[in-house]
């Protein structure tokens, strides 16, 4: 019996197999591809317009005051914008762009754009080129379109963007025109935040004011903002799109939602750091060839651990910049990987039982200032014990706020994917911990047992080793690889951030837990000034009490093991495995308040978040579920009912022809069992579903509700099915198996 669609559809499989990318013989450099240039250095930022290219573009003046609202972090003068706007437009229509967009990065997790012509037509309706200062400052979308988690509903439904210019501009070629995107934040009329990036830059600003009040305090005057760092290491799938498009579930949700696991995975540690095949080599460089162009430093590739796994990761920048660059990463790899007939599958957990794909932020605290402090990482050991000191209570202050607020981190990481890849083996869990290396572990843990209260702050500083801290090497501190939140030398490394969301969310919480800590030990440095009259004393006692009162986040083992969730427990650590209890933790009591207390989130701004995240996990949760209904009954339900057929048929005729033995029988019976057993689960489905829809205006029972009743349905379904592609027939089963997407032949 023939399978009528199937072999075409297995036919549809092998041509893919034989495609070769496009451009793999064409050097990205060269002509062929319309760059010119032969060495990065010559094209790297040709389609940016930053500071750095508009000072030899703008009068003295104009840029002398753009450069120092840039480097202060505050707005631009509104008298030099039209001068601004005409260095822009200047610079934009000489190449060759017609259009320009504020992007902005609403909460979707993506960004957004509107394009609009730069043409024009004069009194004598001859046609040019405009663009006005306004243009260049703000522009209207319809808020309306945009999650904004009932913030609409409570004030305007309009809203408008604005020119952010700390954040370079640039321009997006894609099909050969010619885009001017101007980074914008997103508010409504009131100012309430729409977008990821306002509340990034209000934490950004009271991040800096805390930590500016602690150096005065330690006496390092003159420094004018501190800001942070960022290098995030962004890990993701390169599939054959043929496959992808064959698969309903990773094209609708992103992820496979069924699948038998083949034979090999990942246990041959063969893939990392492996030779980069040619076909993704070719469809690499030309990703980094385009962010070179849009100024984006990448400066590391790799193969990743799971089959067709890679890494790619950036210089680290200054964190607003990084987060708009890490968006323009995530954007060009899904782009030019469709011109290598490649999918760039970004999602968390797109494969059951091999490593999913995280985002590791590297992130630390840096000094802008006139004098010698200039561009000093506070995260740092020196080597002075001054420096020592300073590094000591930055450091202490990143612990207490990682401590106090582990449930907000843990909320700000909290998404569907990432539910499937925190806790699961690769992954750091879902318990936020600190891991510190064994060199610091010993100095905290000494600093506080010390016990020299009466000595001289010197000598104090001597015995503990803080006086001279050798340079931690990295390899000490590095190999920790479970944590979820380790130091690594000079930078914290938070690893549980999930490979597809922009980063700008868990680093805003970030910001506002350590913003908190160093205001709350700036206090505490103050109080002890009016006893201890030595700052170095003073720093020590009050570094001493904070390091112990937060000795229960830091933790130096396996993450990944049975005894640290014990343990964890023990030490009253939270374990949110799930997304809507995670999420929870946005609106807890000390949540609302390090908010609303800095001015990071007023109440109804932290509400709408809430209801973003949590509305946004349901319809992907639903999504899910909507799409293994439909593959289930659209095209593994009919592939099993021919191969049962084939098997019913091959019995009868041999009965029929009184052959004695017929392995068929047992075979239709094993089949059919499971035929049964998936009919049976895939009406459970349909039961949860129908339920789930009509929760749908409780959130939070409906949240619930997927993220228990709906997730173990799809398991359900999920196993059923998987032990059916191990039994029916490879001609007959509809859909790219595990073995054909993750080892291409
Ligand atoms: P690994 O994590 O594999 O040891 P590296 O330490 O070299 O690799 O760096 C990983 C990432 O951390 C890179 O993106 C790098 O730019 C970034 N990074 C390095 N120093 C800092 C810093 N001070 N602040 C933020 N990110 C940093
Ligand atoms: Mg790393």
């Amino acid at each position: 019996m023939t399978a009528p669609g199937l072999t075409a559809r297995k036919t549809a499989l092998r041509e893919i197999t034989q495609r070769r990318s496009p451009s793999s013989t064409a050097s990205l450099n060269g002509a062929a591809n319309g760059a010119g240039p032969h060495s990065t250095s010559e094209y790297f930022g040709i389609n940016t317009l930053g500071a750095r290219q508009m000072r030899a573009k703008l009068p003295r003046d104009a840029y002398a005051r753009l450069a120092s609202a840039i480097r202060h972090g505050k707005k631009l003068d509104q008298d030099i914008a039209p001068t601004v706007a005409q260095v822009i437009k200047e610079w934009a229509v000489s190449r060759g762009v017609t259009h320009f967009t504020h992007w902005f990065q609403p909460q979707t997790g993506l960004t957004a754009e509107k394009h609009d012509a730069f043409l024009s037509f004069d009194d004598n309706l001859q046609p040019m080129e405009s663009f006005t200062a306004e243009q260049l400052i703000q522009s209207e979308p319809d808020a309306s379109s945009f999650p904004s988690g009932g913030l609409r509903a409570t004030w305007e439904a309009r809203g408008y963007t604005a020119w952010n210019p700390a954040s370079p501009i640039f321009i997006v070629e894609s099909a050969g025109s010619r885009t001017l995107c101007i980074p914008s934040v997103f508010i409504g009329y009131n100012g309430e935040a729409l977008d990821e990036e306002t509340p990034l830059l209000r934490s950004s600003d009271v991040l800096s004011a805390r930590a500016i009040e602690m150096l005065e305090l330690l006496g390092d005057k003159g420094v004018y903002r501190v800001y942070t760092t960022l290098g995030a290491e962004q890990e993701y799938f390169l599939i054959d799109r043929g496959h992808f498009a064959l698969r309903p579930d990773l094209v609708m949700s992103g992820r496979t939602l069924i699948g038998a696991p083949p034979p090999r995975g990942q246990q041959l540690e063969d893939h990392y750091f492996g030779g980069i095949p040619e076909r993704i080599q070719a469809c690499i460089a030309e990703v980094e060839h385009e962010l070179y162009k849009l100024g984006v430093p990448i400066v590391t590739r790799h193969n990743e651990v799971a089959p067709s796994q890679f890494e790619m990761a950036p210089m680290f920048e200054e964190t607003d910049v990084a987060v708009d660059h890490n968006q323009l990463v995530m954007a060009t790899l899904r782009k030019v990987a469709l011109r290598h007939g490649l999918q760039a599958v970004l999602h968390e957990k797109p494969f059951a039982g091999i490593n999913g794909s995280g985002k590791h932020c590297n992130w630390s605290l840096a000094i802008a200032s006139d004098n010698e402090l200039d561009g000093v990482n506070l995260l740092k050991p020196g080597r002075t014990p001054h420096q020592n000191i300073r590094f000591l209570i930055f450091l202490a202050a990143v612990l207490k706020g990682v401590h106090k607020h582990a449930g907000l981190l843990r909320a700000g990481i909290g998404t569907s994917g990432n539910e499937h890849r925190l806790g699961a083996n690769e992954a750091p869990p879902a318990i936020i911990s600190v891991f510190m290396g064994a060199m610091l572990t010993r100095l905290i843990e000494n600093i506080i047992a010390g016990k020299e209260a009466g000595k001289g702050a010197e000598q104090q500083l001597i015995k503990l080793g803080v006086a001279k801290l050798p340079e931690i090497e990295k390899d000490n501190t590095d190999r920790n690889r479970t944590s979820p939140f380790a130091f690594t030398g000079n930078k914290f490394e938070f690893r549980a951030v999930g490979s597809s969301q922009s980063i700008a969310f868990p680093v805003t919480l970030l910001h506002a837990a350590v913003a908190e800590a160093i205001g709350e030990l700036t206090d505490q440095l103050r109080e002890t000034l009016k006893r201890t009259k030595n700052v170095n004393d003073a720093v020590l006692k009050v570094v001493r009490e904070s390091f112990k009162e937060t000795s229960a986040v830091r933790f130096e083992g396996n993450n990944y093991s049975q005894e640290w969730v014990d343990d964890a427990a023990k030490r009253g650590l939270l374990n949110l495995r799930r997304t809507p209890e995670a999420l929870a933790q946005l609106t807890t009591k000390s949540s609302r308040a390090v908010f609303t207390k800095l001015g990071i989130l007023a109440k109804a701004e932290i509400d709408s978040r809430y209801h973003v995240r949590m509305e946004r996990y349901i319809k992907d949760m639903l999504i899910e579920l909507h799409t293994l209904g439909q593959i289930i009954d659209t095209m593994i339900l009919p592939a099993c009912y021919s191969y049962h057929g084939l098997l019913a048929e091959a019995a009868s005729n041999a009965t029929a022809a009184g052959i004695k033995s017929i392995p068929q029988i047992a075979a239709a019976n094993e089949a059919g069992a499971l035929i049964e057993q998936l009919q049976t689960r895939r009406a459970a489905l349909a039961k949860v579903i129908e339920t789930a829809e009509h929760k749908h205006d409780d959130v939070d029972g409906c949240g619930r509700l997927l993220t228990s009743d709906g997730a173990d349905a799809m398991a359900a379904v999920r196993e059923t099915c998987d032990a059916l592609e191990l039994i029916v027939g490879d001609e007959y089963w509809p859909l790219p198996k595990y073995r054909e997407m993750l080892f291409p032949v």
